[in-house]
This record gives structure tokens, sequence and C-alpha cells, in this order.
């Protein structure tokens, strides 16, 4: 039972295509795991079409509260628009979209971090994030990591607790740099996450790109 889910402003962004590659593998991860955000998704997007389709989109359509739309929704006079994606199998520890990036990637293919736990990088066409999986041993803490702007930790096998909570297969963890948190792998199974991370920050300056990986920043 998945109890973490995605954010409302992940999913409207998501919903409206403007979420950015990164994010978006994450996102539709989660969805092929969690039925509520799918059909969350589906409601978003029924919404979506109704200000697109409505002829009267003007001011006062968009003051309608959120509550009346779903509601009219749901008593069925706006067409949800989309079928509910299912993922095929659920017992796969890497559903798709995730799947084919790994493939894409030539398989999986773990680089030792150190202690048992290890990493992969995920290459999307995104620049603006940094997409891994992540393995830590049973038992073990995630390795010291600083964050840099938002992270989204999905997991995919076996679970992990921190001060906030308990996660496991297909919750979603949210964290920026205020979060002080030290997550640690569940006893009695390794945890396999999918993390996405901003990437750090791009400089204008050519010069200050060159001297970026020599100062660490
Ligand atoms: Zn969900």
């Amino acid at each position: 039972m998945i109890e973490h889910h995605l954010d409302d402003d992940m999913l409207q962004q998501y919903a409206a295509g403007t979420l950015a590659e990164g994010w978006s593998v994450a996102v539709a991860t989660h969805l092929a795991l969690c039925p509520a955000c799918r059909s969350e998704l589906s409601v978003l997007e029924s919404v979506g079409g109704y200000f697109i389709e409505s002829e009267a989109a003007d001011e006062t359509d968009v003051s309608q509260s959120w509550e009346s739309i779903k509601a009219k929704i749901n008593a069925g006079q706006i067409d949800k628009v989309l079928p509910i994606k299912k993922t095929s199998s659920s017992d796969l520890t890497y559903p798709e979209p995730l799947k084919t990036y790994i493939e894409a990637a030539g398989g999986l293919k773990w680089r030792q971090l150190g202690r048992g736990a290890a990493q992969m990088m995920i290459p999307t066409g995104d620049e603006t994030t940094t997409v891994r999986l992540l393995k830590i041993p049973a038992g073990q803490p995630v390795p010291e990591h600083s964050h840099r702007g938002m992270e989204l930790t999905l997991v995919l096998d076996g679970s992990f607790s921190d001060e906030i909570s308990t996660f496991a297969r297909g919750d979603v963890e949210m964290a920026d740099d205020s979060l002080m948190h030290q997550p640690k792998a569940d006893k009695g199974k390794d945890c396999i996450c999918l993390a996405v991370t901003e990437a750090p920050l791009r400089f204008k300056s050519r010069f200050l790109r060159l001297v970026q990986p020599l100062l660490g920043i």
C-alpha cells in the first residue's frame, strides 16, 4: 500500500506536459505503481480538457473551485479524458518507463560507492536534472550526500526510514536543502531507489564553468 504520493504541483506540471524529463521519469514510474495518482492524473487531464474545450473559458470558469469541477467530473458531467494507464506486471522492480531508460543505457550496471552501496546513472536528454538508481544494503544508512535544490526519491524495492517516515515500494519522498535527514535502509532487504536531483548550478560564465569541477561547486 503506497502511503507517500507525488505532490500536486508536480502532477499538474506532468499533466500539462511542462515537467522536465528527469522528474517526469520518476513521476511516470510512480504512476505505473500507484492507482491513486493515476486516478488523480486522469482528473487533472479532464480538467485541462474541460478548460480547453469550454467556449466560455473566461474568468468565471477559471474561478470555479477545484471541488466543484471534481464534483462535475464525478457526476459524469465532464468526461474523463484518458484511460487509466496500468503497469502490465506489477511485480517488476523496474516498471516502465524506467525499464526503457535502463535498457537504453545498456542494462543495469551498478557502480560501487563503498560499504556495499551502489549507484547507476540514468542518462536522459534533460540537463537540469540528474537521475540515478541507488542500491543501499539492508540495515545501512544512505551514503552521505548533500542536497542542492530539490530531490525526489522513489522506492522500487525494499524500504528505508528516516526522521519523517518509512518509505516502501512506490512511495515518494521529496526533499530540499532545508531537510536534514539520515535515511537508512530497513533490515531484511536491500533498498533500491530512483533518485532525481537538480543538476549542479550552471554558470553563465564560460570561465566559471571551466573551473567549476576544480572548485567542487
Ligand atoms: Zn501515488
